[in-house]
């Protein structure tokens, strides 16, 4: 087998800093120079600009995607004794936010081609006590939106979107961030937009749900020191806020190169089984390039053996992590996410990723079919 030139790591966060260098290091000196750490000006602009890019009326940055989650789902009232559907091959983020509002996780299965929750499956599970739908556009591809909002309005149940890893997928021109009653964004460092730290935002077009998430990120007051009812401490800080808004002018920009990568990746697996993205629309941002194949683990070996990174977005569904051991919800009969969770490999797509890299992880693609690893 022929070496490698050059290792491919799944992601190097160094680069897009580097890139910006200019325009980071202007961001941080205005703030360090405004004398106003948290909450203010930077934050009030990029929600204002955030908001104006998803297409909705109101945005409220939070602490973190998690935080996010949890306070839009307090915001619609739900709290102990509450049940929400989500799915258990998403990170477990959507379980975590359940939990801390006090609620419990319904799992629905996926959509074998998608990944993402199957509407079918969310008609066949909904019952009278779940509360809210958290669907998740997983790997930067949109959910069955259409399809899903159809079941949750007969229900006449909300439901939160997951943009955590969709910033600026769409459908029909219509972006994530827009379609549910809220939705919820992170900017961890390695997101499609993504800050020099932490961060989070709900986006949504309802005055009174975005009220009441402004009130839980900050201790639950209705005004200074007036505490209506007990909320959180979950602020974005103005030196993430002022990164953000270097950052977003050039979102549509990154997300257009990952989906280039993610379609050489495509082109070089053509005919073979594996199964990959095949379309490389609006409503696909490439956060992550994953793959299916029930030789999954050769695959990644063979990859790894001429240096290219992967990973598995993600190993263990939420219904079988420890943390749910005991609960109802771990009984959930999940087959469709059970398999993809042994199927799943995930590939270098980033925007900075060079040229010579991609050549590199095509050449290993075309490789593998040559050793016949994939079949
Ligand atoms: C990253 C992520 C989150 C959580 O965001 P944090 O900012 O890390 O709390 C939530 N949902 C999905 C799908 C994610 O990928």
């Amino acid at each position: 087998m022929r070496a490698n030139p050059k290792p491919v790591a799944l992601n190097d966060l160094l680069r897009q800093t580097t890139a910006l260098q200019c325009e980071l290091a202007a961001s941080v000196d205005r703030v360090l120079a405004s004398g106003w750490y948290i909450l203010g000006r930077e934050c009030a602009a990029f929600e204002l600009e955030f908001a104006a890019y998803c297409g909705v009326a109101h945005c409220i940055s939070v602490a973190n995607g998690t935080d996010a989650l949890e306070l839009a789902l307090r915001s619609l009232g739900i709290g102990p004794g509450d049940t929400v559907a989500t799915v258990a091959n998403a990170g477990g983020y959507s379980s975590t936010a359940i939990h801390a509002a006090g609620a419990e996780p319904l799992y629905i299965d996926i959509d074998p081609s998608s990944m993402n929750m199957s509407a079918s499956d969310l008609a066949a599970r909904l019952t009278p006590s779940v509360r809210a739908v958290i669907a998740t556009h997983l790997y930067g591809r949109m959910a069955l939106l259409p399809a899903l909002l159809a079941v949750t309005g007969r229900a006449a149940v909300p439901l939160v979107e997951d943009c955590a890893q969709a910033h600026g997928a769409a459908i029909g021109g219509k972006k994530a961030g827009s379609w549910g009653a809220l939705a919820c964004f992170s900017f961890y460092p390695t997101k499609n937009l993504g800050a020099l730290g932490d961060g989070g935002a709900v986006t949504t077009n309802n005055e009174q749900l975005a009220q009441r998430v402004k009130s839980l990120r900050q201790y639950g007051w209705s005004g200074k020191y007036q505490c209506s009812e007990y909320g959180r401490n979950s602020r974005m800080d103005e030196l993430q806020a002022a990164i953000l808004r270097a950052k977003l002018p050039h979102l549509d920009g990154w997300n257009a190169r990952r989906r280039e990568i993610a379609s050489a990746y495509s082109a070089a697996l053509a005919g073979q089984s594996v199964e990959c993205p095949r379309d490389f629309g609006e409503s696909y941002v490439a956060h992550l390039y994953v793959i299916r194949s029930q030789a999954r683990d050769r695959v990644r070996a063979a990859l790894q053996a001429r240096g290219i990174a992967t990973d598995v977005h993600y190993p263990v569904p939420d219904h079988l992590q420890e943390a749910a051991r005991g609960t109802l919800a771990a009984t959930a009969q999940l087959p469709v996410t059970e398999r993809a969770a042994r199927e799943i490999l995930t590939l270098p797509c980033y925007a900075e990723l060079e040229d010579g890299e991609i050549s590199s992880v095509v050449g290993a693609l075309h490789a593998l079919s040559q050793e016949a690893l994939i079949d």
